[in-house]
């Protein structure tokens, strides 16, 4: 684990845990878990709660499992165990042996479940959903008993182990915790905590047809797995009592605690995975791994890095109140990270052929540039030169802007790790009058040097040669909505769309050492932006690059970061 994770903030769920090991209320064990449900891939506010649950193991030298939270059938598949096992791993989390499926424990939670009816805490209802629904009365009313609540204890029993044997059709009975129906908390009016469910489970195929509730399954594989703080969000703090009761009605001695914080919301994003569903069904982007995806899988194909991740997550800490987190603070911790980490490279993305006169036909020279500017250990590379060079169509204009920097008629500007260049002459369709060339010379006495004479250049721009560069393809992605708040906008989410978030251009050259870049391998272009290899899309020599994002760091503006 990189440095930043191991400086620990002080958050208010830390200080719950310190409290509990000075009274010893657990004992010395702080055991946490992630407990994702295989129904989605992860995204950017699982990862908070992944690094908030491990990192936290890691700190008190405790241990955190990975539990699939697998009780309600629908939904649920392999793929998404997999890609769960994998994205918490390219997080940097590891759970040892502790890999465990909250459908293991169906047998265990079938016979909690008995041993509450043989308790009188737990009945048969056989009123419909909507009855019961009618009978839990409101915030301000309280509700009314079901006139199955005071049924037998031998015929609850009967009528449950008849549900598991598959006797009744789906809705016919549920099981019912027996609280309190008048309780201020509509969660503790005798909550359901089994139903008939006839889907076939991912795992258990259609042995079972008798589902827990999350209410009940989730507080008792915390306990069965003897975890001491089950840290979860916020919509669960009203479910905390219920969490309790049931603990105490079936677990002896030390119980597991649940605590409760703030989901991360993120802005111009969506984080919610009936939403992402929806994105990835309905074809508004390519996949879960979609590089403008807030997935861990999108945001690793798009080429952020596990420590930005890690280290956004430590920069937002954990909080009671729940807010939205501006997202270029996410984009300024990836550019952190990549700003120190990436190799520069140089690649022209909207090319403009320059040809030097003066330069002789069939030469090349080769520079020696260095991969880093401020770390030579990065080592250097070799950058062909040539008579035919490419630059950015816009670091040329015939009519420049007073303070232009970049290439213009009468100009001379550098060309980066190589010779000083002077504008000639334009050459433009005669059709079109778009620009179709340029000509330039270059001064043989500015290699790597500055003019002898002492005058001034206009500025520094980058290029790749024309015979020894490699043809590419780049995509740039811009925010997926256009709004702050797309999911304060609720099921209108789509009409938010950014239908330009993705442009790919097609005629890119990046300098021939790219050839066998590998994928997922990140660099600076120089002037450009951050780009990522697509592991998927790339052909042999010829790569797709990711753009991860632009150079420009509007969070430090913002925020008045790194000023000095
Ligand atoms: P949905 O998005 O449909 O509400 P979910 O994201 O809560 O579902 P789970 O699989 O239950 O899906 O989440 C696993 C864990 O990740 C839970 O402990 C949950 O509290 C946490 N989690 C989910 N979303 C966020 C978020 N935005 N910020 C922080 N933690 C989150
Ligand atoms: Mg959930």
């Amino acid at each position: 684990m990189t440095q930043e994770d191991s400086s620990h903030p002080t958050d208010f769920i830390r200080e719950i845990i310190d409290d509990d090991l000075k009274t010893g209320k657990h004992g010395d064990r702080v055991a946490t878990r992630f407990p994702p449900e295989p129904n989605g891939y992860l995204h950017i506010g699982h990862a908070k709660s992944v690094c908030l649950n491990f990192g936290i193991a890691a700190q008190y030298k405790g241990t955190c499992n990975l539990r699939l939270d697998d009780t309600d059938p629908s939904g649920e598949s392999l793929e998404y165990v997999g890609s769960i096992i994998n994205d918490v791993h390219w997080l940097g989390f590891d759970w040892g042996d502790r890999l465990y499926y909250a459908s293991d424990y169906f047998e265990q939670l079938y016979q909690f479940a008995l041993q509450l009816i043989k308790d009188g805490k737990a009945y048969v209802c056989s009123l419909s959903a909507d009855e019961i629904r009618d009978y839990r009365g409101t915030l301000t009313e309280p509700g009314k008993e079901s006139p199955y609540r005071n049924r037998p204890v031998e015929e609850n029993v009967d009528l449950f182990t008849r549900m598991r044997a598959g006797e009744f059709e789906d809705g016919a009975h549920v099981l019912r915790a027996k609280i309190d129906m008048g309780s201020p908390n509509v969660v503790m009016r005798d909550p359901v905590i089994y139903r008939i469910k006839r889907a076939p489970h991912y795992r258990t195929g259609d042995k079972w047809v008798v589902y827990p509730m999350y209410d009940f399954a989730h507080c008792l594989s915390d306990s069965v797995e003897k975890i001491t703080h089950s840290i979860c969000t916020l919509e669960f703090e009203n479910n905390r009592p219920l969490y309790d009761w049931i603990v105490n009605q079936l677990i002896a001695g030390d119980r597991p605690q649940q605590i409760e914080f703030a989901r991360l919301n993120l802005s111009y994003t969506i984080l919610s995975k009936r939403r992402l569903i929806e994105l990835v069904e309905q074809g508004h982007v390519a996949g879960w791994d979609d590089p403008r995806m807030p997935t861990v899988a999108g945001l690793r194909r798009r080429g952020y890095t596990p420590e930005a991740i890690r280290n956004f997550c430590a920069k937002i800490g954990v909080a009671k109140n729940e807010n939205l987190v501006d997202i270029s603070l996410l984009e300024h911790c990836v550019r952190d990270d990549l700003n120190e980490r990436a190799p520069r490279a140089m690649a022209v993305l909207r090319p403009l052929r320059v040809i030097i006169d003066n330069y002789p036909e069939g030469q090349v020279e080769e520079f020696e540039c260095a991969n880093h500017p401020q770390n030579p250990a990065m080592g250097t590379r070799k950058i062909p030169f040539s008579r035919t060079l490419y630059i950015e169509r816009d670091d040329f204009d015939e009519n420049p802007p007073k303070k232009y920097k970049r290439l213009a008629p009468g100009r001379e500007v550098r060309f980066r790790n190589a010779y000083v260049i002077k504008f000639k002459s334009v050459v433009k369709d005669e059709k079109t009058g778009e620009i179709v060339e340029l000509h330039c010379t270059y001064d043989p006495a500015t290699r790597n040097s500055p003019p002898p004479d002492g005058r001034k250049v206009d500025g520094v721009i980058h290029w790749v040669s024309a015979e020894r560069s490699l043809p590419a393809v780049a995509r740039l992605y811009d925010r997926l909505f256009q709004i702050e708040d797309p999911a304060g906008a609720g099921d209108d989410f789509l009409k938010y769309l950014n239908r330009g978030s993705l442009e790919t251009l097609t005629t890119c050259y990046v300098e021939e050492n790219l050839k066998d870049a590998a994928p997922e391998s990140r660099y600076q272009f120089e002037r450009v932006g951050y780009f990522c290899v697509d592991a998927k899309d790339s052909l042999p020599g010829r790569p797709v690059f990711n753009r991860i994002v632009p150079l420009r760091d509007s969070w430090s503006k913002i925020a008045g970061h790194e000023k000095k």
